[in-house]
């Protein structure tokens, strides 16, 4: 199993403090039966800043510490960027990480709202030949309030990653709710952990498929799993045509 957004880096982010803490993600990780993580740092988030050279600096390093620690899981460079306008000027200069390398960019919105300027700006990404992921939808206020926003921005292109501690519930029945609305609606192409630490922000992957399996049948299984893997081999993902998510109307009616 891939998870392609996860912070496992040590003394990066708000992830792992310290390479002890990083092992036992790995190894938890190894558990859940994931084989290959990309380490996606914050970056320009108001707290962290992590540029491309600095991520593949640690990547190598924390890889080489598995090789020798025996633990058989692989580290991908990637980035969790939260929009800004120059995203595609640092990109140009280097200082921009797609996820291994790839055409597929992490673009992650403020917690409450959705910029004005995101429409132009991830259809501006896609001229530039990459494809924006915006990370964890159903944790964004706006989306929630006015699933609209995130249709269009799928209708134009953007693909979208659901964190599986959301679907599970972890983050409160709405968002879980929403969650699947996402993946009914194919407003979303990958399920992944976000995972921080062991305790409180874990992998949680298992229990996501599993969850999906019950709820949406193995073929949405195969077809998150597969994503994740055109992602590290950079080809085309599976994608259906999105469907807008109706909103409540007056007597409670979906
Ligand atoms: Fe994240």
């Amino acid at each position: 199993m891939i998870d392609i957004h996860c912070h496992i880096l040590p003394g990066v982010d708000d992830g792992p403090t310290t390479l002890e803490e990083s092992l036992m993600m790995a190894r938890e990780a190894v558990n859940e039966g994931i084989k290959t993580i990309i380490a996606t740092p914050h970056h320009r988030n108001n707290r962290y800043e992590n540029n491309k050279e600095q991520i593949l600096q640690h990547v190598s390093n924390l890889n080489e510490v598995l090789v020798k620690e025996n633990i058989p899981l692989s580290i991908l460079p990637g980035q969790e960027n939260r929009i800004f306008g120059e995203v595609l000027e640092d990109y140009r200069n280097g200082e921009i990480l797609t996820l291994n390398n790839s055409k597929y960019l992490f673009i992650e919105f403020p917690t409450a709202s959705v910029p004005k300027y995101a429409d132009r700006l991830l259809y501006e990404i896609q001229i530039e030949g990459l494809t924006p992921i915006i990370v964890h939808p159903e944790r964004n206020k706006e989306i929630l309030e006015n699933p609209d926003i995130l249709y269009n921005l799928v209708n134009n292109g953007a693909l979208t990653q659901v964190t599986a501690a959301s679907i599970l519930g972890y983050f409160g029945k709405s968002i879980k709710k929403f969650s699947k609305k996402l993946v009914e609606s194919n407003l979303t192409h990958f399920l992944a952990s976000d995972a921080h630490n062991t305790h409180n922000r874990t992998f949680a992957l298992n229990n996501a498929f599993e969850l999906i399996r019950e709820d949406f049948g193995m073929d949405y299984v195969y077809l998150f799993m597969e994503n994740a893997d055109k992602v590290i081999t950079d080809s085309a993902i599976y994608k259906e045509i999105p469907l807008v998510i109706k909103k409540k109307r007056f007597f409670g009616i979906l």
